[in-house]
This record gives C-alpha cells, sequence and structure tokens, in this order.
C-alpha cells in the first residue's frame, strides 16, 4: 500500500487565465478563432494535452512561436493535484483529488486482466439521497467542471504512466461522486474528450455513464451522445423504488423505461445496465426477481447485482452470497444476461456507494446525518 498524505494544497491558479482543460474540441475551435487561429490548432492543441500530455505552450512545437507565447499568456493546463493515493490489495487505486476551492473528490482505477476502467466522480457529493449510498449521505455541494472531470481522466493516466506496473487506462465509468445527468453540460463535453479520436480515443462501450434516472436528461443524452448507458434500477416496482431511490417519486419506473427505450432505439447494438443492489431482505427476493424479469421485457438489457458495499451510519445488510446467486438464477433463466459484481478496494472504501470525497465547506459530513432505516418488504 502507498501512501501518500501530503495534505491539502490549493491548486495553484493563475488569475484570468483559461483553463485548456475546460474545453472539448469544439469548444477549443471556438476559442482559438477567437484568438484567430484556424480549426485545425484545435486538434493539434488536443493532441499535446490529452495523448501526449504535454502541459507546457513552449514544448507544443507544430504551434507557431507567436501562438505559443500567446497561449502562454491567456491561457494555462491545470490539473487536480492529489491529496492521497492509496492502493488496496486487490491492485484497485484511489485517489482524493483537490480542485477549486478547498474541495476534494474520489476518482477510482479498477485494474482486470486485459482492461483498467477508471471510475470518475461527476459532482462534489450528491443530490439525489439514495438511501443504501453513502455519497448521497453526505449532501450535495457543486457540479464539477470539465476540466475536474477529464482532469480525473488525465491525471490518472500520468499516474499509470509512472506506477513501473504498465496497467492502462481502457474503460471509464461515471460511477464515482454525483449523479452524471444532473450535471449534463459538463459530462457531455467531457465524455466529447473520451472519445474523440486525439484525446482518449475510447470506443462509445468504453465510457458508460450510470444514471438513477433523470428522464428529460435521458432524452437529451440521447440526441447528442451514444455512450454506453447504466441505469440504478434497484426495485422492480415503484414503491419499492421511491423508497430506495427517491428521485423515481418524480420520474417514475414507467417513464424511466421508455426513457431507456428510446435510448436504445437510437443507438445499435446498445444494451442497457441495469443496476441493482443487493439489500438483505428489501429487494432481494425470489418475487422481487420475477417481477424484475417482467419488468424488463422487450428491453436490450444486461442486469448487474451488485453486493451492498456497507458504511458507517448505514442500517442495511448485503444480501447473502446464496441469496445473490438465487436471484441470479431466476434472471438468468428468464433469458437475462446476469452478471454479480465484485466488491474491488473495500480496504481502501473505494467500492461503490463508499465514496464520500472530502468537503470542508460547510458541507453536511458524513455520519453527521442519522442513519436512514431500510425498507422492509416481505
Ligand atoms: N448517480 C449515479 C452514479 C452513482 S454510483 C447512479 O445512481 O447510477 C454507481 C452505482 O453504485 C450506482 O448503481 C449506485 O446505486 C451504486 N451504489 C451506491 N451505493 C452503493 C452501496 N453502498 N453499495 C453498492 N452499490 C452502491
Amino acid at each position: 500500500m502507498n501512501h501518500l498524505d501530503t495534505g491539502p494544497r490549493k491548486p495553484r491558479r493563475e488569475p484570468g487565465k483559461v483553463n485548456l482543460l475546460g474545453f472539448d474540441r469544439g469548444a477549443l475551435k471556438a476559442w482559438l478563432a477567437e484568438l484567430g487561429e484556424p480549426s485545425f490548432r484545435a486538434v493539434q492543441v488536443i493532441k499535446w494535452i490529452h495523448q501526449r500530455r504535454v502541459l507546457d505552450f513552449e514544448r507544443m512545437t507544430d504551434l507557431s512561436k507567436a501562438l505559443r507565447v500567446r497561449l502562454a499568456e491567456v491561457a494555462e493546463i491545470r490539473l487536480p493535484r492529489p491529496i492521497f493515493d492509496r492502493t488496496s490489495a486487490d491492485g484497485t487505486r484511489k485517489w482524493l483529488l483537490t480542485l477549486e476551492g478547498d474541495n476534494a473528490v474520489e476518482t477510482v482505477f479498477i485494474p482486470e486482466p486485459g482492461r483498467g476502467t477508471l471510475c470518475v466522480s461527476s459532482q462534489l457529493g450528491c443530490p439525489l439521497a439514495c438511501t443504501f449510498c453513502s455519497t448521497g449521505q453526505q449532501g450535495f455541494e457543486r457540479n464539477l467542471t470539465v476540466a475536474e472531470i477529464i482532469g480525473q481522466l488525465l491525471f490518472a493516466t500520468q499516474a499509470l504512466e509512472t506506477d513501473g506496473t504498465a496497467r492502462k487506462l481502457t474503460n471509464v465509468v461515471f460511477m464515482g461522486m454525483g449523479e452524471p445527468l444532473a450535471n449534463f453540460t459538463s459530462v457531455v463535453r467531457a465524455s466529447n474528450l473520451m472519445l474523440d479520436e486525439h484525446a482518449y480515443n475510447l470506443s462509445r462501450r468504453r465510457v458508460t455513464l450510470s444514471t438513477a434516472g433523470i428522464v428529460p436528461a435521458l432524452y437529451r443524452l440521447a440526441e447528442v451522445s451514444r455512450i454506453s448507458l447504466a441505469v440504478s434500477l434497484h426495485a422492480p416496482n415503484d414503491a419499492l423504488r421511491d423508497e430506495l431511490v427517491p428521485i423515481n417519486r418524480k420520474y417514475p419506473i414507467a417513464a424511466l423505461l421508455t426513457a431507456c427505450r428510446n435510448y436504445v432505439e437510437r443507438t445499435p447494438h446498445h444494451r442497457i445496465t441495469w443496476e441493482y443492489v443487493m439489500l438483505d431482505a428489501v429487494n432481494d427476493t425470489d418475487a422481487h426477481a420475477r417481477e424484475l424479469a417482467r419488468l424488463l421485457t422487450g428491453i436490450p438489457s444486461k442486469i448487474n447485482l451488485i453486493p451492498f458495499n456497507s458504511f458507517p451510519s448505514t442500517c442495511y445488510r448485503s444480501s447473502p452470497p446464496q441469496r445473490i446467486r438465487c436471484f441470479s438464477e431466476i434472471l438468468q433463466r428468464a433469458g437475462y444476461i446476469t452478471t454479480v459484481r465484485r466488491a474491488r478496494g473495500n480496504d481502501i472504501d473505494g467500492a461503490c456507494g463508499q465514496l464520500v470525497g472530502q468537503v470542508r465547506n460547510g458541507m453536511r459530513q458524513l455520519g453527521a446525518t442519522e442513519p436512514r432505516l431500510p425498507v422492509v418488504r416481505a
């Protein structure tokens, strides 16, 4: 385990300078046009920053000397900085990164044979307050900027290059802190960079947005993006989902499924991944499994069962492995590809729902709220 606890440091900010990490290719073209530069410059600059990870304008040698000088005057490339860096016994690595102000978010790298997934945060805290999620219990501070989201990728890519393990980042999931569709514009711009052939060049299958189901934003996403979709369902009926995922009271299951069908119709060969956290005696009976199988009929689907990851103030327990197996078998017999997520990074609090970041701007702290009682359904 490496533990680099250097204490909080503020990122140095040059007053008045534009952080170029905040631009996808379209936005960078528009900004460079204001400086009188042709649009192909945007491709050159994006390549320097995101592919070659050169952050010093002077070294961007295919730009004219005059442009390099101008960029150094008006712009900067400012990455988030690590407050700590921990590696779990299973190889999962978690960074706490400082952002603007005094806040920090968590980014988790999960190595697996043949791939490496970065789990990025999209918000500081989360406004949705799902009852079984520690981030939700913490409250909401603010959206992350494009620079702060893509900065997590750039930072992690750089860190992996130098850690001597030859591990590479091949996939990105928006499954860290926050609800990505509640930070729509910045998340879409950051995902544009993830897919951009001149930046991270990831295929749309390797970039997954996980949402609790903000229905109008799902329709907007279908208009502008083809990234993969994971939906946090967690319950097969509205009565139970209203309790576990409170946003369901605003956007109930029927409306959510219609929006998801619309998304898959516009994205050829796409399957929705349904996330379902396994909560002991809450949502894990055979009857729930059968109800779930009926509910998803006709939608191209994969189901991902997530054993509940515990955190200090919770009253929930994970379903026992045997229960998860039975639940999974019912879904498989009904024809669904069903997987059980292996918990990763538990020993460093890096697993789903354990990310709480570090917030010092008067936000509620984890543990400061009353623990919520689980809803028990027979
Ligand atoms: N807001 C997004 C992304 C959040 S986290 C969403 O709701 O999808 C990614 C996944 O982890 C979600 O499916 C979330 O419901 C799940 N999760 C949250 N807390 C958890 C916990 N304590 N144990 C297991 N999974 C959890």
